[in-house]
Order: structure tokens, then C-alpha cells, then sequence
């Protein structure tokens, strides 16, 4: 693995590359912060002007950056207001672009009282996509979690079996993971059984699992930083013909789905592929999401594989694929994949088999 040893002034030009007319950008989503400067604190504001960084935190959070933080001034202020206001007072700031899907209506409001001055746009797409492609590093990390997960779920998956309660092998596979080296679980982990499997985002709860119930599997690790995403869906005996039909069915939208990523292809036309793989076999309706979403220092980043989206992808993306069909009140079944986008398709960093497994 090649190692590279700042990739933050190349991240920080890109950012710049969209400051056009404003004066200086301010970044408020802790993971575009950390993605910008190394800096890991669950709060901060980053102001990037066109030759220079600050990084604005309060006190709890002053050492820590002095030790993370790259290339970026570090200014300590009790509150973000003051700390925005101060800066921009100092080096004559007039236009403001701003990451409004992270900044309070609160706080802006404080902050035009403060700055009467200062012109504020929003930049709700211009950072979107800043992490969407990885590099060697981060794909890395994110394959390193995958693996952990995966070992996890093989270690604890002779306990899907009749009378097992959801949160027990929730709660079995997360210490399985962290075991194994994850940071945390990606996200809280579904395990969801029986009439449950039929909500795309259950919560494992104390239903124990009977025979003839699909068990929904999604769960992930963090490793670095950054996460994994992987949905396994198992029939606990005996499985009924129409369980294993659909299975069959989302299976094909999914493998119909991954065949199809590679570079240059728009995300609204890998969600089209599998929607349509579904829709031919009369399943349409019950698939109600999209089909996936990059995966990085979030669980759900950019690019969103949905409907419509124009999207390209690119080399270095990695995306999840995760067609599923609910059947409320009966069962669900979902699979789900996180992979790496290549110039000529697409790996699969994920480890576990997708074949159907009858428990
Ligand atoms: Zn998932
Ligand atoms: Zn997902």
C-alpha cells in the first residue's frame, strides 16, 4: 500500500477549486473537517479562505487539535459565532460561502446580526461530493472494516437459530467486532426477524426467532475512520418455496446491479437496473429505497444510487448495492454489498457470501 503522508493540501485545493466568489468557505460537518485537516473533534469549525486555514474550536478541544490538525491556523473560541465573527472582523471577509445542511438556523441568524456586513451563500451541493472518491488509503480502511465485520458475523452466526433473541446477536456481533479491532459498529446494528425483517430500518428488539423467519442481517465497523456497510438476509429452516423465489429475485437485482458499476456510469442508471430486474418479476412496489449510497467517514455519504441521479461515478468510489423487497406484516429480504468503483467495473470489498443460506 503506497502511504501517503498528507493527503490534506490536495483536499483543501479541491475545496478551494469551489470557493468562486466568496471570500472564504466555512465547513462545519465534523467528517469534512477531518477529511481536510486530520482533526477529529466531534466539534469545530473550519474556515478556509484562498491562501489560508483556520480551525475554530472551544477549549475542550484545543489540544487535541494542536496535535492533529494540518496545515490550518488553530484559533480557541468559547463559542462559533465569536470565533466566525472574529476571523472574518480580521481578515476583512465580505462574502461567506457556508455548508448550510450543517449550520443551526440559530446560528446563522447570529451570525448576519453579527457580521451586517457579510454576504452568506449556501453551499448545499458544492461539498457534496468532496470524499465521494478515495484513495488508496482510505480504501484501505474502509476494506479493512468490512473484513473485521465479516469475521464478526461468521463467528457469531450459529446463533441465528430458533428461540435467539434480535438483540442478543446485535449485541453479540458488536462485541464481536470491536474484538476484532473495529472502533465502533458502523452504525447500531439491525437484526430483524420474522414480520420485523419487513421494516428496511428495524431496530433489534426482543423478538426471539422462529423457525420459517428470514433473519435481516445489516450491520458494519469503523476501522480508521471509516465504515463498512454490508446486509446478509438468512432463512432460518424451513424455508418456504416463495422465501427462496425472492431471495432468488433480489439476488438478481443486486448481481444484475454490481455488474453493471463501473466508471462513467450514471448512479440514477445502476438504481434503474436493479428496480427494473424487480419490477419484471411483479416486486416493484415492495422495494422502497434506493438502491445505495457511498460509503467513507459517514455510512451514508455521496454519491446516493437513486432514482434519477445524474451522478457519474468514478474510479475510487465505493458505493453500496442493496436492493431488498419488504412484504409488511410477513417478511423481508435484503443484500447488500458495499464495493469499490474501478475504470472496468467494480470489487466487491464485502466478504460474505451472498448465496442463500438456510440456517
Ligand atoms: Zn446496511
Ligand atoms: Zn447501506
Amino acid at each position: 500500500m503506497r502511504h501517503d503522508p498528507s493527503p490534506y493540501p490536495e483536499r483543501v485545493n479541491r475545496l478551494r477549486a469551489g470557493i468562486s466568489e466568496n471570500d472564504a468557505l466555512l465547513i462545519l460537518h465534523e467528517k469534512n473537517i477531518r477529511y481536510l485537516t486530520g482533526f477529529t473533534g466531534s466539534d469545530g469549525t473550519l474556515m478556509a479562505g484562498r491562501d489560508w486555514l483556520a480551525l475554530l474550536v472551544d477549549g475542550r478541544y484545543t489540544t487535541q487539535a494542536r496535535g492533529e490538525a494540518v496545515g490550518t491556523e488553530i484559533f480557541e473560541f468559547r463559542s462559533r459565532v465569536d470565533g466566525i465573527t472574529a476571523v472574518a472582523g480580521e481578515r476583512a471577509v465580505g462574502a461567506i460561502g457556508f455548508e448550510s445542511p450543517s449550520l443551526s438556523v440559530e446560528d446563522y441568524l447570529r451570525l448576519q446580526e453579527k457580521l451586517p456586513g457579510a454576504v452568506f451563500s449556501p453551499l448545499s451541493d458544492g461539498l457534496r461530493s468532496l470524499r465521494a472518491v478515495k484513495n488508496e488509503e482510505e480504501i484501505a480502511l474502509i476494506r479493512k472494516a468490512a473484513l473485521i465485520a465479516g469475521e464478526a458475523l461468521a463467528a457469531i452466526r450459529e446463533m441465528i437459530r430458533p428461540d435467539v433473541r434480535e438483540k442478543e446477536i446485535a449485541l453479540e456481533l458488536e462485541y464481536r467486532m470491536r474484538r476484532g479491532g473495529a472502533e465502533q459498529a458502523a452504525f447500531e446494528t439491525i437484526v430483524a426477524a420474522g414480520a420485523n425483517a419487513a421494516l428496511p430500518h428495524a431496530r433489534p428488539g426482543c423478538r426471539a426467532i422462529a423457525a420459517g423467519d428470514c433473519v435481516i442481517v445489516d450491520y458494519g465497523a469503523v476501522s480508521g475512520g471509516y465504515h463498512s456497510d454490508e446486509t446478509c438476509t438468512y432463512i432460518v429452516g424451513p424455508a418456504s418455496e416463495r422465501q427462496r423465489e425472492v431471495y432468488r429475485l433480489v439476488r438478481e437485482a443486486h448481481d444484475r446491479a454490481i455488474r453493471a458499476i463501473r466508471a462513467g456510469v450514471t448512479c440514477g442508471a445502476i438504481d434503474r437496473i436493479a428496480r427494473e430486474s424487480l419490477e419484471e418479476a411483479g416486486l416493484g412496489a415492495h422495494f422502497s429505497h434506493g438502491t445505495g449510497h457511498g460509503v467513507g467517514l459517514d455510512v451514508h455519504e455521496a454519491p446516493r444510487l437513486a432514482a434519477g441521479r445524474e451522478d457519474i461515478l468514478r474510479a475510487g468510489m465505493v458505493v453500496t448495492v442493496e436492493p431488498g423487497i419488504y412484504l409488511p406484516g410477513d417478511w423481508g429480504i435484503r443484500i447488500e454489498d458495499t464495493v469499490l468503483v474501478k475504470e472496468e467495473g467494480c470489487e466487491i470489498l464485502t466478504p460474505t457470501s451472498k448465496e442463500l443460506t438456510v440456517l
